[in-house]
């Protein structure tokens, strides 16, 4: 895995356990939408997206999936799974398993 490659997962992590902190603050959060940010790969990006409770945890069910801001995807390291108004659920293809070991649930859970 080349360095710029391992840099993209680093920041779309890093979203990941951002959006996870906003979540618990956001306590009792189950109805309507919620502002999460963008987990591209871009460690500039300040861009949120709204969803509700069902569409986020849909997103964190799998380690290898994230959300980002329609348009912010990129195709060398992750596939599109759905578009949504707004936004858009991705797979990453690469450094697979670098997010599948950051990923704030996996560890939660002592798996
Ligand atoms: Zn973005």
């Amino acid at each position: 895995m080349s360095v710029s490659l391992e840099r993209l997962a680093r920041n779309q992590a890093l979203f990941r356990e951002v959006n996870e902190r906003l979540l618990e603050l956001a306590e009792g959060f189950q109805d309507g939408s919620m502002q999460f940010v963008c987990e591209c790969s871009n460690q500039e990006c300040t861009q949120t997206v709204n969803m509700n409770h069902e569409e986020y945890e849909s997103v964190r069910g799998r380690s290898t999936f994230f959300v980002i801001a329609s348009g912010h995807e990129v195709l060398a390291v992750e596939k599109i799974i759905d578009r949504r108004d707004g936004w858009t659920i991705v797979q990453k293809v690469t450094a697979s398993d670098y997010v599948t070991e950051t990923d704030p649930r996996r560890h939660a859970s002592g798996v």
